[in-house]
């Protein structure tokens, strides 16, 4: 039976950027259970994929600050650029700061698409389990059995699984004795307590908002939800929450003391925010909307809690509406300058699966690229000696 030098689990976004950075006298096989390639490349950013951010940094992701930061020192924003401009495709910057594609997420997966066109993909395959049989690989697949000197685990996380995501990753690393963080939903919506339900009710309207949760400040929209928050802004907040209080500033770009500073004008109409928001918020902080000059003392200490709404979400929209997983396997267990498990020679994790996530905003998928280029050095480097 054919040994592969090299089997990658995965035909995502980590998994075929690392296969695309292989020597062509290197051995490849993909395995994916979907039908098709990048399934999740191809919906993401509303078909248009939001690759990268203008401003890219161990900052912006939740795991091991010097594994990210090596990853995008070996793989930048501007690395990745250039690869994608010398492929013939030129990202566009929308509200300055997250780079999409032109027209549709098909510009980058046919980039991967022609740099795998040398190696096997196998569809339609399901990884069941992986074992190591003295120094050779085998892989338990759907469709019988796979050999290989190396394994790249690129099976991401759990969120979506329509599109094809699973657990896989950690059951591997878990029967490698490799730790791992169980995977929870994250970039994902909120849910409300029942002294926030007000919010459902604004359900439609979105607002220009700072969150504070943790000793992060995260502003970008608010959308509320019929069933709870969401939007931008709450979906990167999740990814630092997991109990406890989080603080919404909804007018960041303001000082309410100043709007209502002499004005004979009702709050509400200083307020630079939809009129059925603001009157939401001016009940909810238990403030009447009356002449600015005519408020109390006490109505002016509550008002300036606009800058400081603070409260404990309920929960989260669950995996079905996760944009990722956090979670994975832990950083210890790596080689943070290869992404082999220290353990377990020739037995490599990219991507999602990785205890590393990014905000919303290009991040998660700039990780799974810069991930990939990682771990495709560290095997040509060994396939070189
Ligand atoms: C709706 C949505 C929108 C998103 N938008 C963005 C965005 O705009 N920007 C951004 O940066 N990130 C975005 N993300 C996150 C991003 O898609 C992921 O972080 C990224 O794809 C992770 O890459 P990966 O290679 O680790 O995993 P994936 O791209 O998920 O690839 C994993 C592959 O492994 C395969 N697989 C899993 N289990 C098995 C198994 N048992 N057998 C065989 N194959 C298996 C899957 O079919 C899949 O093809 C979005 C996610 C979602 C769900």
């Amino acid at each position: 039976m054919k040994i592969y030098d090299v089997l990658i689990l995965g035909a995502g976004a980590s998994g075929l950027m690392c296969a695309s950075q292989l020597d062509k006298k290197v051995s490849v096989a993909i395995v994916d259970a979907n039908d098709k390639v990048a399934k999740k490349l191809k919906i993401s950013g509303g078909g248009k994929c939001n690759i990268t951010n203008a401003e890219v940094s161990e900052n912006n992701f939740d795991g091991d600050e010097e594994l990210v930061e090596y990853a995008l020192s070996v793989f930048s924003r501007d690395d990745l650029l250039e690869f994608l401009h010398n492929n013939g495709v030129e990202p566009v910057l929308r509200k300055d700061r997250y780079y999409f594609c032109q027209n549709s997420s098909d510009e980058i997966i046919n980039i991967l698409k022609a740099k795998t066109r040398d190696c096997e993909i196998l569809l339609n395959r399901d990884v069941l389990a992986l074992a190591k049989v003295k120094n050779i690989f085998e892989l338990k697949t759907s469709k019988g059995t796979l050999r290989a000197k190396t394994v790249v685990v690129a099976t991401g996380g759990r969120s979506y699984q329509t599109l094809g995501a699973s657990e896989i990753g950690l059951s591997v690393a878990k029967s490698f004795n490799i730790k791992v963080k169980e995977f929870t939903p994250a970039l994902v919506g909120m849910t409300l307590q029942k002294d926030q339900f007000w919010m459902k009710e604004l359900s439609g309207l979105s607002c220009n908002v700072q969150i504070t949760v943790n000793d992060k400040i995260l502003e970008e929209d608010l959308l509320f939800a019929h069933k709870g928050i969401s939007g931008p802004a709450v979906l990167s907040a999740s990814l630092y929450w997991q109990k406890g209080n989080i603080s919404v500033n909804f007018l960041p770009e303001f000082n309410i003391l100043e709007l209502i500073n002499a004005s004979k004008k009702l709050v509400s109409s200083v307020i630079p925010l939809p009129k059925r928001l603001s009157h939401a918020i001016l009940k909810a902080l238990q403030v009447e909307d009356k002449e600015c000059t005519k408020l109390s003392k006490e109505a002016i200490n509550n008002l300036k809690n606009i800058h400081n709404y603070s409260f404990a979400p309920a929960g989260n929209f669950g995996f079905t509406k996760a944009e990722v997983s956090r979670g994975g396997v832990l950083s210890e267990e790596l080689n943070r300058y290869t992404l082999e498990a220290l353990d377990i020679e020739n037995l490599y994790f990219i991507g999602e699966v990785v205890d590393v996530t990014g905000e919303l905003g290009g991040y998660n998928f700039q990780w799974a690229f810069s991930s990939g280029v990682v771990c495709a050095n560290a095997l040509m480097a060994k396939y070189e000696n």
